[in-house]
């Protein structure tokens, strides 16, 4: 089989290697449907993330979608259609045995380099997966849109940590993809007309589409344009999804007194200088946020139903082959999801 191996830095090669043999609790699946998401980014351009070094060559890819050839279990058998949630949990450990299996103490996750040896993701025809990483896709669910059910998983998360009513004020720094899907998740959450934030026009316009109220940092003051919307008084919520060190300060400056501030953008591994006092004196939550946690089924709910334009979401799909061209529409800017279609 092809898969798309990561060498180091801009160095990715589509090689042909043996197909994964399974072992006992794994299935084989054909790969239809793999995004590429920010972190794919990173191990690309960088060869590595801020905290994650691969010590060998693998397949990137963590967002997919495919048909079972293989299984090992009754559960699943060839011809279903699944999407991966990449995280391995132990379900064993505190965390696990609290639900809040994101911070398993002993994760495995597909198509990084979390965890030795890495394990082979999605850029590939195939790809071999433990059977409690499978959730299955209804019918009318494409597996172009079950590949969005993990970034929109991180958006569904970021919701429930904000605790979202009908009618919340809500602000959103960064319009990236997930600035994006929380604007959309947010929405379907209660939030009216969230506000959000980026410099970068074309993503501005994609918010605007999507129900948001954009604001260009370059060209308006954030904090006085927040000022304006809420009568003085701030956002009852903001999510953090650009990973600038300076948007912290801004998030604490602009939520409302008894607010919540969610932190989910990727900040550089290093210290954030910020006035810790607003927190005390305006008593903000201020909550971080790893991946997500049983927010599967809710996303593929979500996509099935079309509460969300994947269509819009969707701007560019490509072939295993194309890999490079994929990876260069979304560092560009160009795409809003790109997916590889194996
Ligand atoms: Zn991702
Ligand atoms: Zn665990």
């Amino acid at each position: 089989m092809k898969g798309a191996f990561l060498y180091g830095p801009k160095d990715l090669r589509i090689e042909e290697v043996k197909k994964p043999e399974i072992e006992d609790g794994e299935v084989l699946v054909k790969v239809k449907a793999a995004g590429i998401c920010g972190t794919d980014i990173h191990y690309y351009l960088e060869g590595k993330t801020a905290v994650f070094v691969p010590k060998h060559p693998f397949i990137l890819g963590h967002e997919f979608s495919g048909i079972i050839v293989e299984s090992s279990v009754r559960t699943y058998v060839p011809g279903d259609r699944v999407v991966i949630e990449p995280q391995i949990p132990c379900f064993k450990c505190y965390y696990c045995r609290r639900g809040r299996y994101n911070l398993c103490s002993n994760l495995k996750f597909i198509g990084t380099a979390a965890t030795f040896p890495h394990i082979n993701g999605g850029f590939a025809e195939y790809c071999k997966v433990p059977v409690e990483s499978l959730h299955r896709i209804p019918e009318e669910l494409e597996f172009n849109e079950a590949a969005l059910a993990e970034p929109l998983s991180v958006a569904i998360h970021a919701c429930r940590r904000a605790i979202i009513s009908p009618g919340s004020r809500t602000l959103i720094l960064g319009a990236g993809p997930i600035g994006l899907f929380i604007l959309l998740v947010a929405q379907l959450s209660g939030s009216i007309e969230p506000l959000i934030v980026d410099n970068v026009e074309r993503r501005l316009d994609w918010a605007k589409e999507f129900g948001g109220y954009p604001i260009n940092f370059s060209k308006q003051d954030v904090l006085e344009e927040i000022n304006k919307v809420t009568s003085g008084e701030g956002v009852d919520i903001v999510f953090e999804a650009s990973g600038s060190p300076r948007a912290v300060e801004v998030a604490l400056k602009c939520v409302r007194k008894g607010g919540c501030v969610v932190l989910i953008g990727n900040l550089p591994n290093e210290d954030i200088p910020s006035r810790l006092l607003n927190i005390v004196i305006k008593e903000i939550d201020v909550k971080g946020l790893m991946r997500y946690a049983n927010t599967f089924d809710a996303a593929i709910r979500i996509l099935s139903k079309k509460l969300i334009p994947t269509s819009k979401i969707i701007t560019h799909t490509f072939r295993l082959e194309e890999i490079h061209d994929a990876l260069k529409v979304a560092i560009d800017g160009l795409a809003l999801k790109a997916i590889v279609n194996p």
